[in-house]
């Protein structure tokens, strides 16, 4: 599966008004409202539309943000990473490519700040942190940018591997599913087929 004109243009529709109606974005993307409702849903269940949310201004809120970097050693980046996830002052994590982790703190109440930057102190893995405390932020867009150069980056759903071609879409229960070959394809509709009898009650 690869992302289409078509699918690019719901997508910047979207982008721009993630309240517009399919009836709105079918009139100005000049396709039916049943092909945008579908290609709405194919590209949700495939996880690129993540969910719809509502941006707010950050400054007017009276937040404070912290700009993070923590160092740790290749192997232990994903165990920090997973300490730090689950911590709501902590709003986003990149993973950079020197074997730093780079996180965007936001919170209102400095005792909560000082309290998080206590707890990465019991986190053996942090070699070294870097704190900075975020001005302005002259520009912040959503990362995930619609251009004509978009692919689509899809793992199998069974091995995981990336999908290199068109690979192979099965529909199970009315949903979408997507397999890099026939023989992961064969697999997985079997996996499918045996957790769903686990599951279903005995009648
Ligand atoms: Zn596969």
């Amino acid at each position: 599966m690869t992302l289409d004109d078509v699918d690019r243009r719901i997508l910047r529709q979207l982008q721009e008004n993630g309240r517009s109606s399919f009836r709105d974005i079918s009139s100005k993307v000049k396709v039916s409202t049943p092909t945008v409702s579908s290609r709405v849903q194919n590209m949700t269940d495939i996880g690129l539309i993540k969910g719809y949310s509502v941006l707010l201004d950050a400054d007017l809120l009276g937040q404070v943000s912290v700009a993070t970097t923590l160092e740790a050693r290749p192997s232990d980046i994903d165990r920090v990473v997973n300490r730090i996830s689950t911590e709501d002052i902590v709003r986003q994590i990149y993973v950079l490519s020197d074997s730093r982790i780079l996180c965007i703190l936001s919170f209102y109440d400095q005792k909560k700040y000082q309290g998080f930057m206590h707890s990465l102190g019991s986190i053996p893995e942090i070699t070294k942190m870097d704190n900075s405390m975020v001005l302005r932020t002259p520009k912040e867009s959503p990362r995930a940018s619609i251009k004509d150069e978009a692919g689509l980056l899809i793992k199998c759903y069974y091995c995981g591997h990336q999908m290199k071609d068109e690979g192979v879409k099965i529909k199970l229960d009315g949903k979408a599913h997507y397999l890099c070959c026939s023989v992961c394809a064969k697999l997985y509709k079997e996996k499918y087929e045996r957790m769903k009898a686990a599951t279903s009650s005995p009648s």
